[in-house]
């Protein structure tokens, strides 16, 4: 039997304001949409923490035995730099300014996105779709919607007419905002406004001769209108109404709100059963901010150069660090959080290692079985896992007392402690050993060094000295220090 029949999950649902129990539309499927990535600058850290909270959200799903389908796009056209409808296109504006081709620009931050997640040990998702690749979907939802009344063209643009929508659905359903209070607070609009009501927003923007990145439509040529895309990916991939749709909290307004008007006026039907939002990622204490250079990348984490921390963490430490906030709440960067958490991602690796070769006795002080269903019931509760992670901390606190001979542990217990941890720490939150690379490379390291190390004894017992100097002085050259002992020659990473 699968996993997922036996645990109940409640997730906090941004639609209701509440937890709610998680039951999918099709027994033991999950749709999951995603909002990716802008592509025209360096992945920012906080974005890593939201598509790292989903990731963790994937995984658990994967691991209880639910086949999803994990739709995460890339938005590679239509996100203008003013989100209300004006100013430049984000990636055009970045293609001018460097005086390259708006799909460069795509295809170096798609490219170092990748890189970056990869890093972190991301699992893919199932589809990662453009929204250059669905322009003709994108024009087919726009022709439904003026079909049904909820839009117009206006000088070769198209906008949604909110005040139209919202005479039978709710705009704000969401966010919780009520459209009368937004038209109270927003300014006229500027004489060459083409919408009708300030609240509208764009579905198709007609380019200007100098904008590069055009389509034809049947209103002349354009580009679609940033919210747009999510609708004609997610409706393509997971149907009209899906089971949870997530992203920033910074999305719900207004581009979730318009997401699921866009949605409900051209399915008529409600896209998404399931809102999950990620929350913010500070940094010392302070929003993460370019202009006033309270500011980290992940790469000037790895390599230590930068001005804010101490020193160079590796992504897992960073990894652990992330897990140890719930999704939903406000996470604050720091060199001594950073570093705390490195000493507790360590400690836990430790404690792994140190299991493998622990001693089995006839009895174990600890209830393993009630201790694991505790980890699965903090991952039940909208995947808590801070609380996950204290549990772990509970298996370590056993796990020492049982080296120091303080405590016992049976064989079935152990294999059963294993087995849960390897889950929960490496399946689960996706964090990897010491020195391991996401790919699980320090094994494939260590045996192709002792190969070597096998091979420079073979040319120093054939008297062949040049040859096992020059394995050991190019291993040192690139940071494998050989050391030789009573019981043969080890090797350590500098
Ligand atoms: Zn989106």
């Amino acid at each position: 039997m699968q996993l997922y029949k036996n645990q109940t999950i409640k997730v906090y649902n941004s639609l209701s304001g509440k937890k709610e129990e998680f039951k999918p539309i099709n027994d033991g499927h999950i749709g999951m949409y995603v909002c990716g990535p802008t592509v025209y600058s360096n992945v920012h850290l906080g974005n890593c923490r939201t598509f790292m909270s989903f990731d963790m959200i994937f995984r658990y799903f994967k691991h209880l035995g639910y086949k999803v389908r994990y739709v995460r796009n890339i938005t590679d056209a239509g996100h203008l730099v003013d989100d209300a409808d004006e100013g430049e296109d984000k990636i055009a504006k970045k293609a001018r300014l460097e005086q390259i081709e708006p799909m460069e620009v795509v295809q170096r931050y798609t490219v170092d996105f990748h890189n970056t997640l990869q890093k972190f040990n991301f699992l893919p998702p199932s589809i990662e779709p453009t929204a250059t690749g669905h322009i003709i979907e994108q024009i087919e939802i726009i022709k439904e919607i003026i079909e049904k009344g909820l839009a117009y063209e206006v000088n070769g643009s198209v906008y949604f007419d909110v005040v139209e929508f919202n005479k039978t659905n709710n705009y704000g359903i969401l966010s919780g905002r009520k459209l009368e209070d937004m038209i109270a607070n927003t300014r006229e609009l500027s004489a060459q406004s083409d919408k009708k009501n300030p609240q509208d927003f764009a579905l198709w923007k007609k380019a200007e001769p100098e904008h590069i990145m055009r389509w034809p439509s049947p209103w002349g040529d354009g580009f679609p209108g940033w919210h747009l895309e999510c609708t004609a990916m997610s409706t393509k991939y997971l149907g009209e109404t899906f089971d949870i749709h997530g992203g920033g909290m910074d999305l719900k307004f207004p581009h979730h709100e318009c997401e699921i008007a866009q949605a409900q006026a051209s399915n008529g039907a409600a896209p998404v059963n399931y809102w999950l939002h990620a929350n913010m990622l500070t940094l010392n204490g302070k929003k993460m901010s370019k202009s006033t250079d309270n500011n980290i990348y992940p790469n000037e984490i790895f390599s230590g150069d930068n001005k804010i921390l101490s020193k160079a963490f590796s992504a897992s430490a960073v990894r652990f660090f992330m897990m140890q906030a719930h999704y939903t709440s406000i996470l604050d960067l720091s060199n001594d959080a950073l570093l705390a958490s490195e000493k507790g991602y360590l400690k836990l690796m430790e404690a792994i290692s140190s299991l493998k070769t622990i001693e089995t006795g006839s009895k174990t002080e600890f209830g393993v079985a009630a201790w694991q269903q505790k980890c699965y019931d903090a991952m039940n509760d909208d995947f808590n896992s801070p609380i996950l992670i204290a549990h772990l901390f509970e298996a370590v606190k056993h796990i020492n007392l049982i080296k120091d001979d303080k405590e016992t542990i049976t064989k079935e217990d152990k294999e059963l402690l294993e087995n849960t941890l390897n889950t929960f720490v490496f399946d689960i939150l996706g964090l990897t050993g010491v020195n391991e690379d996401a790919n699980g490379n320090s094994e494939k390291l260590e045996e192709v060094v002792n190969l070597l190390i096998q091979l420079r004894n073979d040319a120093r017992s054939n008297k062949d000295f040049a040859l096992s100097d020059q394995i050991r002085d190019q291993l040192l050259a690139m940071g494998i220090q050989l050391k030789d002992g009573k019981d043969g020659t080890t090797f350590s990473l500098s």
